[in-house]
C-alpha cells in the first residue's frame, strides 16, 4: 500500500538485490542484477543485512542478527481481546486475523544458520500453560531476523566519511513501531532539514 502511494507520488519501485555500493563521480552507485542504480544520496535500510553492504566500504558497526521465532495457532478455539505478555518466559501472545500467535525469543546465530524451530515449538507448551483451552492441532512456525545493535538503538543519519550515504537500520525489537518516525527523520535529513530531535544517540560511529 505504501509502495503504491509512493509510486503515485512519482517514485519508481525497483525490486532487485544490491550486491555492492560504491561512490563514483560524486554519486552513489548500487550494483544490482538489473544493472547499476545511481543517486546523489542513498539510504541503506537493509535491516540485519545492512552491514553486508557497508563492510565493503570499510565501515565497522556492531550490527547483529537477533533472531526471533513465533508459533501461529491457526485453529486456536480461543481468542484474546488484547495482547498478553507472559512475563516469566518473556513471550507475547496476540489474537491475529489468521489465529492466535505467540512470539518472542532471542537467538544470536548469525544471518545464515538454518532456523532452529524447536525454539518456536516450545511456545506451544508455554502458551497452553497460559491458555488451557488452546487447540494445538494446527500450528505454523516462523523465524525472523531483528537488526540489533549493542545499545538497542538504531543507526539513523549520514554515515561518517561517506557523504550522501545514509543509515536507517538497527531497529531491533521495534522496527514496525519506529518505521514512521524513522521515515520522517530520513526524509528530513536527505532534504537538508535539521530534525527537531537530538540525533547524536543514533550516530553510526557511536561505538568507535
Ligand atoms: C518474532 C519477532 C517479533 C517482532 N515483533 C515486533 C513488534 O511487535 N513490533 C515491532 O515494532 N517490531 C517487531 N519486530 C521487529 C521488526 O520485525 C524489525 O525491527 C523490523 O522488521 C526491521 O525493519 P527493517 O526494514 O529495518 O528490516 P527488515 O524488515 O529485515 O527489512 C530489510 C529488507 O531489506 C532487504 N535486503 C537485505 N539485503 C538486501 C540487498 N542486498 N539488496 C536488496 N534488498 C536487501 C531484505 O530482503 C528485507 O526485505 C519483531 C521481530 C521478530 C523477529
Amino acid at each position: 500500500m505504501l509502495a503504491e502511494k509512493a509510486q503515485r507520488m512519482g517514485a519508481t519501485l525497483v525490486r532487485a538485490t544490491v550486491s555492492r555500493l560504491r561512490p563514483e563521480d560524486g554519486l552513489w552507485m548500487a550494483e544490482t542484477e538489473q544493472g547499476a542504480l545511481s543517486s546523489g544520496m542513498m539510504v541503506v535500510a537493509a535491516g540485519a543485512w545492512s552491514m553486508t553492504l557497508l563492510e565493503q566500504l570499510g565501515l565497522r558497526i556492531p550490527l547483529e542478527a537477533e533472531r526471533g521465532y513465533h508459533l501461529l495457532f491457526r485453529d486456536p478455539g480461543v481468542a484474546l481481546s488484547h495482547s498478553v505478555m507472559e512475563a516469566e518466559s518473556k513471550f507475547v501472545t496476540s489474537s491475529m486475523e489468521m489465529g492466535v500467535r505467540s512470539a518472542g525469543t532471542a537467538e544470536f546465530a548469525g544471518l545464515d544458520a538454518p532456523p532452529n524451530y524447536r525454539r518456536a515449538r516450545v511456545l506451544a507448551r508455554l502458551t497452553k500453560r497460559m491458555m488451557p483451552e488452546l487447540n494445538l492441532s494446527d500450528t505454523q512456525e516462523w523465524m525472523g531476523v531483528r537488526p540489533t545493535l549493542p545499545d538497542s538503538l538504531p543507526c539513523i543519519g549520514e554515515l561518517p566519511g561517506h557523504p550522501g550515504l545514509f543509515a536507517a537500520f538497527g531497529h531491533s525489537h521495534y522496527g514496525l513501531s519506529m518505521a514512521p518516525q524513522t521515515g520522517r527523520l530520513v526524509a528530513e535529513l536527505v532534504s537538508g532539514i535539521t530534525p527537531n530531535i537530538d540525533m547524536r544517540p543514533y550516530r553510526a560511529d557511536r561505538f568507535n
